[in-house]
C-alpha cells in the first residue's frame, strides 16, 4: 500500500487519536447493539496500539444526531462492548472536545483507552469546521484513521484533523484498501462483478468502471428492471427509472464494445404487492405480467449466475438480488450468498445490504473479504479518491 500505516510510525508512549467507524446498528426497541462486527473489525488496530504502549483516544460517530446531543446515541454502550471484547478497562468522556476531555487525556497511562463522545453531537464535525478539527487534534500527537466506512466523507475527524497531525492508516483501513485495490488493478482472472440493489442511478459509475475492469458483469435486483425495459421487455409495475433508459442502453452497448458479457436475469419472481405473504409466481423475463412487480430473481437465473460465478477466480458482489428484507423474496440473494461461500475463488462483498445478508447467514468467515463500508467501498470501486484516504501520509 502506498500510504503509511501505524507500523510506519513510532507510537510508543504517544497520544494517538484513533478514528474508528463504530457506527453500529442498534436495536430499534431496546437500543442494544445488534451487530458489533464494526467494533470487532478495528480490534487489531486497538490491540496493536495497546501492545505498543500508546495512549489511545478513540473517536467515532454513531447514528444521525445531526449536531445535537441525543441520549440514546451516546458512546458509553459502545465503550462497554469494546471493554468486554478486549477485556481491558475503557473510560469515556461526556464530550469529544473541551476541558473535561483534556484532563482525562492528561491522566491516560500507556495502553489506556479513552472513548470520546459521539462526534456528530457537534454540527462542526460534518461541516469539517477547522476550529473543531484543531481542538480535536490538539488532544493527540498522532492521528490514526481506521474508519474505512466513513472515508468517503470529508468531516473534521476524517479529514480536518490531518492538517495538524502526522496521519496514518490503521489495520482495518489498510486491509480494506488492499482488497479493493487488488480487485481493481491486479485481480486473478477471469473476474466478475455481480451488481444488485435498488436503483441504476445509485450505481451508474460503478457499472461504468466495472465494464472496464472485469470479464463478466451480472446485474440483478431492482435495477435489472430498467435494463430489461431498455431492451424492450415488459416489466409490469416494477420500479423503472425512465430517465435512465438511454443510459442503460448505452451501458449495454458499451459492454458489447468491450466484449464483456452483461447478463441479466432470465426468469424472475413476481408479486402483485410488495409485502410479506403476497402470492408470487416465477416467470421468464420475456413474460412478466403487466400488473406485477419483480421482487427477486428466479431459479434459472440463480443457476445461470452461479455457473458464471463458478468460472471466475475473483468475484465482487455488491447489492442484493431482490427485496431480501421480506424473507419470501430473499431466496435469490441467499442462494447467491451460500454459493459464493462454497467457492475457492477470491470473494469480496462490497455493498451494505449484501454484507448484512452474509453476516446474518453466518458466512463472513467463508468469504475472502466482507467490507465494513458500503458507501465507501462503492465510491472506491467507482474509481473515486476517498478524502479519508487521500489525507494519509504517503510512504517515502
Ligand atoms: P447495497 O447496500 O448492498 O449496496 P443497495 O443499497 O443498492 O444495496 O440496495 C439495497 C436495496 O435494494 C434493498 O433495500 C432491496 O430491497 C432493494 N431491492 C433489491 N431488489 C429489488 C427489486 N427487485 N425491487 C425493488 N427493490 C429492490
Ligand atoms: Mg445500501
Amino acid at each position: 500500500m502506498p500510504k503509511k500505516t501505524i507500523e510506519d510510525i513510532d507510537v510508543k508512549g504517544k497520544r494517538v487519536l484513533l478514528r474508528v467507524d463504530f457506527n453500529v446498528p442498534l436495536d430499534v426497541n431496546t437500543g442494544a447493539i445488534s451487530d458489533d462486527s464494526r467494533i470487532q473489525a478495528s480490534l487489531p488496530t486497538i490491540k496493536y496500539l495497546i501492545d505498543h504502549k500508546s495512549r489511545i483516544i478513540l473517536c467515532s460517530h454513531l447514528g444521525r444526531p445531526k449536531g445535537n446531543v441525543v441520549e440514546n446515541l451516546r458512546m458509553a454502550p459502545i465503550a462497554q462492548r469494546l471493554s468486554q471484547l478486549m477485556d481491558v478497562p475503557v473510560s469515556t468522556a461526556s464530550d469529544c472536545i473541551g476541558q473535561e476531555v483534556e484532563s482525562k487525556v492528561e491522566t491516560l497511562k500507556e495502553g489506556d483507552i479513552l472513548v470520546l463522545e459521539n462526534l456528530r453531537f457537534h454540527p462542526e464535525e460534518e461541516a469539517n469546521d477547522a476550529d473543531f478539527a484543531r481542538k480535536l487534534a490538539s488532544l493527540a500527537d498522532i492521528y490514526v484513521n481506521d474508519a474505512f466506512g466513513t472515508a468517503h466523507r470529508a468531516h473534521a475527524s476524517t479529514v480536518g484533523v490531518a492538517k495538524y497531525l502526522p496521519t496514518v492508516a490503521g489495520f482495518l483501513m489498510k486491509k480494506e484498501l488492499e482488497m479493493m485495490e487488488k480487485f481493481l488493478h491486479d485481480s486473478a482472472r477471469p473476474s466478475v462483478c455481480l451488481i444488485g440493489g435498488a436503483k441504476v442511478s445509485d450505481k451508474i459509475e460503478l457499472l461504468q468502471n466495472m465494464l472496464r475492469r472485469v470479464d463478466i458483469l451480472l446485474v440483478a435486483g431492482g435495477m435489472a428492471a430498467t435494463f430489461l425495459k431498455a431492451q424492450g421487455y415488459e416489466v409490469g409495475r416494477s420500479l423503472i427509472e425512465n430517465d435512465k433508459l438511454g443510459l442503460a442502453r448505452k451501458l449495454l452497448q458499451e459492454a458489447q464494445e468491450w466484449r464483456v458479457p452483461f447478463l441479466l436475469p432470465i426468469d424472475v419472481v413476481v408479486a402483485e404487492e410488495i409485502k410479506a405473504g403476497a402470492p408470487t409466481r416465477i416467470v421468464p423475463t420475456t413474460d412478466i405480467p403487466s400488473g406485477s412487480h419483480i421482487v427477486d430473481i428466479g431459479p434459472q437465473s440463480i443457476e445461470l449466475f452461479c455457473s458464471e460465478l463458478k468460472k471466475c477466480r475473483t468475484i465482487m458482489w455488491n447489492g442484493p438480488m431482490g427485496i431480501y428484507e421480506i424473507p419470501q423474496f430473499a431466496q435469490g440473494t441467499r442462494s447467491i450468498a451460500s454459493f459464493l461461500s462454497t467457492l475457492n475463488a477470491i470473494t469480496i462483498i462490497g455493498g451494505g445490504s449484501s454484507a448484512e445478508v452474509v453476516q446474518e447467514m453466518g458466512l463472513t468467515d467463508k468469504m475472502t473479504h466482507v467490507s465494513t463500508g458500503g458507501g465507501a467501498s462503492l465510491r472506491f470501486l467507482e474509481g473515486v479518491a476517498l478524502p479519508g484516504v487521500e489525507i494519509l501520509l504517503d510512504k517515502e
